[in-house]
Parts: C-alpha cells; sequence; structure tokens
C-alpha cells in the first residue's frame, strides 16, 4: 500500500466469501478491489471513513442466471438495443451488476435476431451472457412458454444461436426426455463444445432420465476444452417439472443428488412466489450454497406497477406482484400458469434470508455461485484482485448505491 491509496474506502458490515465483518472496510483502486478486512486492520495509508449513524451492509455485485426483463421492457421482445438497455438497467439499479439476458421458446429465426442484439448489448459490458429457454423443451413441461414452437433437439440451431452470440451464449434450458437432446452428438453435446453449459429443465423426465442427463453433462463438460465450466445446471428447480412424488419421483430428487455431490448447479426462483420458504432451507441444507444459484426468472413487469404485460408470444397478466398467462373470458386469475417473477435479485436474496438461510450462504448463491457458472473468476465476492462491484444495502436490504468496475452508476 505504499505510495498512499487512491480509489474509494468504504466501511460498515461486510459480507466476504468467508466471514460477516460487522465493522468491516472494502478498499477499490479503479476498477478493482485492493483491500477487504475489519477496519482494525486496515493498511497504513488507507483513510478510514468515520461508522455511518445509519447501519450500511456491503455486499458483491449480484450475479442473476435467468432474467427475461424488468422495467417494462422484456428480452424476449426486444427489437433493438435500447429496449433491452431499459430491461439490464433495471436490474443494474437494483444491484445485478451481472446478468445474463434470457429469451424464451420462439422460433428460430427470432431466436437468432434476439440472440445478436443482445450480443451487442454484452460487448459493451452491459450483459454478461445470453440464456435461451428452449425450444427443445417438453410441451407437457411448458409453464408459460409457447408449445407450439417447442421442437425436438437440433444440434444445428444451436450451433447458429451460438453464432449468433460470438461467445456469449451462456447457458440453454433443454428437457433431456426430448429426442435430440443427449447423446454423444446432441444438443447438451454441442452447447459444451460451443462454450456453453445446458440447463436442463422444463421436462417430463424421470428420475433415471435425469440422472442420466446430468452424469453425461458432467462428463461431455469436463472433456469439452472449450466449456466454459464443469457442471450443467437445472432451470428453476421444482418449477417447470414433475413434483417429487415418492413412489414415482420424477426430475427434482437427481438433480438434488447431483447437486449435493457438487456435479450441478440448481436455480432456485426464491422470489417467495414460486417456492415456499421451507423449500428454500431444505435445498440450501440439503447440498450447499456453492451448488445453488438464485435466480428471478424476471420478466418485464419487474419495477412495474400490476397490469397487463407480454413475455415472448404470451399476454400476462400481473397482479399484486404476481405474474400469470392470461386467461379466457370468465377463468380466475389463479387458472394461469405462472408467467415468470417480478423480483430483483436483492429481493429474491432478502426472501432466502427470511426463509432461513444464512447471509452469508445466500449471497454466495446470488454472487460467487452463479459467477462459477458463467466461468468467471473476476466477479461473484468481495476479495482482493476482483472487480470492484459493490452493492451497498440499508438495515432492510433495500439498495443505497451500486458501483460496478469501480464506478458508482446509481447512488
Ligand atoms: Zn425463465
Amino acid at each position: 500500500m505504499s505510495g498512499g491509496v487512491s480509489g474509494v474506502v468504504l466501511r460498515g458490515r461486510v459480507v466476504t466469501p468467508d466471514q460477516v465483518l460487522d465493522d468491516g472496510v472494502v478498499v477499490t483502486d479503479g476498477a478493482r478491489i485492493t483491500w477487504v478486512g475489519p477496519a482494525a486492520q486496515a493498511p497504513d495509508g488507507v483513510a478510514l471513513p468515520e461508522p455511518a449513524p445509519q447501519p450500511r451492509t456491503y455486499l458483491p455485485g449480484l450475479v442473476d442466471l435467468h432474467c427475461h426483463g424488468g422495467g417494462g421492457a422484456g428480452f424476449p421482445d426486444s427489437p433493438d438495443v435500447a429496449t433491452a438497455h431499459v430491461a439490464a438497467t433495471e436490474h443494474l439499479r437494483h444491484g445485478t451488476t451481472s446478468l445474463v439476458a434470457s429469451l424464451v421458446t420462439a422460433d428460430l429465426a427470432t431466436l437468432l435476431a434476439r440472440t445478436a442484439t443482445l450480443a451487442e448489448l454484452a460487448d459493451t459490458g452491459e450483459l454478461a451472457g445470453i440464456h435461451l429457454e428452449g425450444p427443445f423443451l417438453a410441451p407437457a413441461r411448458c409453464g408459460a412458454q409457447d408449445p407450439a414452437f417447442m421442437t425436438d433437439g437440433r444440434p444445428d440451431a444451436v450451433r447458429q444461436v451460438a453464432e449468433a452470440a460470438r461467445g456469449w451464449l451462456a447457458t440453454m434450458t433443454v428437457a433431456p426426455d426430448v429426442p435430440g437432446v443427449l447423446g454423444p452428438d446432441g444438443v447438451a453435446a454441442t452447447l459444451g463444445s460451443a462454450g456453453a453449459l445446458p440447463s436442463f429443465g422444463h421436462t417430463d423426465a424421470t428420475e433415471a432420465v435425469m440422472a442420466g442427463a446430468l452424469a453425461q453433462a458432467r462428463a461431455q463438460l469436463r472433456a469439452a476444452p472449450a466449456a466454459r465450466s464443469g457442471r450443467p445446471t437445472v432451470t428453476h428447480l421444482f418449477n417447470g417439472m414433475a413434483p417429487w412424488h415418492h413412489r414415482a419421483p420424477g426430475p427434482v430428487p437427481a438433480a438434488l443428488a447431483a447437486a449435493a455431490r457438487g456435479d450441478a448447479v440448481v436455480e432456485l426462483v426464491a422470489d417467495g412466489v414460486h417456492l415456499a420458504p421451507g423449500t428454500i432451507r431444505a435445498v440450501f441444507a440439503l447440498v450447499g450454497a456453492a451448488n445453488v444459484a438464485l435466480v428471478t426468472d424476471a420478466m418485464a413487469a419487474t419495477g412495474m406497477p400490476d397490469g397487463r404485460y407480454v413475455l415472448g408470444p404470451a399476454d400476462v397478466v400481473v397482479r399484486g406482484g404476481v405474474a400469470r398467462l392470461a386467461t379466457a373470458p370468465g377463468e380466475p386469475f389463479e387458472a394461469g400458469a405462472i408467467a415468470g417473477g417480478t423480483a430483483h435479485l436483492l429481493d429474491v436474496l432478502r426472501t432466502t434470508v427470511t426463509a432461513g438461510v444464512d447471509l452469508r450462504d445466500a449471497v454466495t448463491a446470488a454472487t460467487a455461485t452463479p459467477a462459477a457458472v458463467l466461468g468467471r473468476s473476476d466477479i461473484g465476492a468481495l476479495a482482493p484482485g476482483l472487480r470492484a462491484d459493490v452493492l451497498e444495502v440499508d438495515g432492510d436490504m433495500r439498495p443505497l448505491r451500486v458501483m460496478r468496475a469501480g464506478e458508482w452508476l446509481y447512488q
């Protein structure tokens, strides 16, 4: 630290990978974090600010692997960069400094066009990657997605999408029970060769098929030189798949077993709508935070009032913050399938902590674990050498300021 410290010195409660420091300090220099530790041990030359009168907590910038939009704009409905920018900004304002933009099932031409648009936003650093949810999904578990566009697996289509994504294709949700997805030349293997990950979901697979798919994908990713990381993921565990019945177990126990071994990462939409608090708590207890990625599955209505929205080709009604497919006249609101979330990742983090998950574990699942999925070792924690992505929150875990790469963006 000789020569003095330029940059920013933050003091408050600090959540590091190893502990929660009640009186901690984060020091940044330019775009990087240079020091993190207890205030009492701050290096010479660091000008310590007085502790803030109001409690404030510093978290790593959040990393969301599954997000369809916000601020009134949806990635599946973004004809141009400006529209997608609105959605990305809505989440950045609330602390998501690394955002993967998700598309929904559509025809191939639409997917290629949207992917190319999102790749432009990734080139500028506004997006951390692109996720395609479909189209190789099980129509029986389509959720809010349009089964008319769901097809058997087409590795050639994966190659076209990867080309349009120019290196930014991070994950694709695929159903292992759909023909053409598994096998040495299937969609899952093609994703791995293209530097993307298969994320199993929207599936009617049995326990055996899901277990086999996860094992095969794990082996293929380990052998693929271009793989961004070695573990397949599971798209919003529990949602879009059969529940765990003890005589017909379905995909859930296979996903949990693989995650518990460290062979897969399970997404949880822990927003208070998609999963009960006890489910969230149990999954963390069973598989550990290193194998859970908290995600929003957020759609355009995030940060917006109740009303009517679209999610790709689908009409969606949002009531009380819950998004559901619009129903026919006379049918109740509740008859529509849940059509994504309306929470920011910081809201999901808060809901997870309220459910009884340890703060440090919840933060890991919203930062370090999804960063590892992306193959990014430069983000996802408050630690020296990492990019200075810092989220300052108040005592109720509401966002106060957001720093990305050392710059305050919103305060
Ligand atoms: Zn989704």
